[in-house]
């Protein structure tokens, strides 16, 4: 089954008051876990209350990723057990054949089986399961759901493709027991499905966060780096105004020249009925502590060349008002990045403002597109051919992005070819980002060349549309992404797989290398879909 998430829900006012004494919600969750590959399973105990079962309920069916829902516990016909109640009103749709069949196989092992009154039903996309509360029972009902669930979670999920892959395999094969709706296969002439198994989305970039190793330990470099220089390196005036003494009070004051940004502190005398015209930025002199801002000023005079001579100052001046402390913002020796901020707008702009010239190495790319039908953009077509266009997209995503192209090419499908340019591309860059080749067909020679230069293919299926065939190998710090040829798919699997490896790799926080994901819900007269946009 595709990656989702199980909810496991105990409910008993026991186990709430000692969670200890649950064992049937823990059970519930490593057979999940044993049972489908890729899947997430939380759980939480709530008592034998209404109100907290359907808040947890609630909880767990607004989110979009949990699709099903196993209650153990509160089924039976003591006063307190309210599990079926309290589920019943929150279902869109009552699903009492399930609940039936699960009673059906229970009563095979004890009669006491009827006495459990649990339900089943859809709430939003998400199934929920009424189960017993004993250990013995919920094990049991599990295996006899368990070949059902992941059929359920696609005809729930209106998942078309994979209802009727589940219709055909079951219609097509006796195989019992067969759970996973993808097929893996050796990919011979025999078994013509794809060797690599069906990797979830998260499950290929996790595998990615664990390979791709970082080629400069910029974290460390960054979090080390102490600050040269104070900023400001002088006390500066944060406003235009006049600069005086505090302890002078508000009335007229004599004007003793202007100081502008970049004028060097001036450090003579300065009495109380004195001040100076001052620029934001400048230093303020020696012995002023304060800066009256302009509009709460006026002229009085000026003197024989224009400039001016006598101001009146009209709020009483505070000390430190309108002034910027040496080191204000950043004290030396101080750490220049207390936590790491992996944008590397931020990183160069504060390495600047203190003087440092850090150059940021990034990672080397090649982009390279694959396909005997390719023609450049830049040449005749001739009959059969198609322009290439994922070389200039991706190269363009790469620039996008902050990173640069090193190399590109443009290969036919030809074993000998693709494995000599790969061999020569890796003496240089550090990642190969490749369209074209990855599929099932004849001609795609891309996973074998890799096997061939004794690449480890860590990926080979993703389970994603567009994008199913994306590869993923590496040896020796050089990495290799084979996004599949269709423009649109190797668009997607770029900023799904390939941006957040490069980025990691620049020294990027792994939290941060992936493009935000934002959850919508597209309505339409034949489709509900839940879809990501990135
Ligand atoms: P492939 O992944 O090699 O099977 O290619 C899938 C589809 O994408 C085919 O229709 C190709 O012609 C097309 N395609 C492959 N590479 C490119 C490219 N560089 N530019 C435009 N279309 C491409
Ligand atoms: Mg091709």
């Amino acid at each position: 089954m595709e990656s989702i998430t199980f909810g496991v829900l105990t409910i008993s006012d026991t186990c709430w008051q000692e969670p200890a004494k649950d064992t049937s919600g823990p059970i519930l969750r490593q057979l999940i876990t044993e049972t489908f590959a890729n899947t997430q399973v939380i759980g939480n105990i709530v008592p034998d209350e209404k109100d907290l079962i359907q808040q947890e309920l609630r909880k767990w069916i607004d989110r979009e990723e949990l699709r099903v829902i196993l209650t153990t516990g509160g089924t039976g016909f003591a006063p307190r057990d309210v599990t079926p109640e309290a589920t019943r009103q929150l279902l869109e749709k009552e699903c009492p054949q399930l609940s039936m069949y699960i009673t059906l196989e229970s009563i095979k092992q004890t009669q006491y089986a009827a006495l459990s009154r649990g339900i089943c039903g859809i709430a939003g996309n998400t199934l929920i399961l009424n189960l017993p509360g004993s250990e013995k029972a919920v094990k049991e009902c599990f295996q006899t759901i368990r070949e059902l669930l992941p059929h359920a979670v696609h005809l729930i999920g209106d998942d078309v493709s994979l209802v009727r892959k589940t219709h055909a395999e079951f219609q097509g094969s006796a195989q019992k027991g067969h759970i996973c709706p993808h097929k893996t296969g050796t990919g011979t002439y025999s078994d013509r499905n794809s060797p690599f198994p069906m990797l979830a989305v998260q499950e290929v970039l996790s595998i990615i966060f664990n390979t791709v190793q970082k080629t400069a330990n910029l974290d460390k470099i960054l979090l080390e780096m102490s600050a040269p220089v104070n900023i400001p390196p002088f006390r500066a005036s944060i406003k235009d105004g006049y600069a005086m003494k505090s302890t002078g009070f508000s009335g007229s004051k004599r004007v003793l020249g202007c100081i502008a940004a970049g004028d060097s502190p001036n450090t003579l005398p300065l009495a109380e009925d004195e001040c100076y015209k001052i620029n934001t930025g400048a230093p303020l002199p020696l012995e002023a502590d304060c800066v009256v801002q302009v509009e709460d000023t006026k002229l009085l005079q000026l003197d024989k060349n224009g400039q001016e001579s006598l101001v009146d100052i009209m709020v009483e001046p505070q000390a430190g008002l309108d002034v910027r402390p040496v080191g204000y913002d950043l004290s030396t020796n101080d750490r220049i990045f207390p936590a790491l901020d992996p944008s590397p707008v931020v990183v160069k702009s504060l390495l600047a403002s203190v003087g440092n010239r850090l150059v940021l190495s990034k990672p080397k790319v090649a982009i390279v597109s694959t396909g005997s039908e390719l023609c450049s953009p830049r040449d005749q077509l001739t009959p059969g051919k198609i322009f290439d266009s994922n070389t200039t997209m991706l190269t363009e995503l790469l620039v996008y992005f902050g990173f640069n192209c090193m190399h590109t090419c443009v290969l036919s499908d030809s074993f000998e070819k693709t494995k000599e340019s790969l061999l020569e591309l890796f003496g240089v860059v550090d990642f190969v980002i490749c369209s074209g080749g990855v599929s099932m067909g004849d001609k795609d020679f891309v996973k074998s060349v890799l096997e061939d230069l004794q690449f480890t293919i860590h990926c080979g299926r993703v389970n994603i549309k567009p994008g199913k065939p994306m590869t993923f190998a590496s040896r020796n710090n050089k990495y290799f992404f084979g996004l599949p040829g269709n423009p649109v798919s190797a668009f997607v699997t770029f900023h799904l797989f390939a941006l957040p490896a490069i980025r990691f790799a620049a020294g990027w926080d792994r939290c941060k290398c992936s493009l935000s994901v934002v959850n919508v819900k597209v309505g339409s007269n034949q489709f509900n879909h839940i879809v990501k946009l990135c």
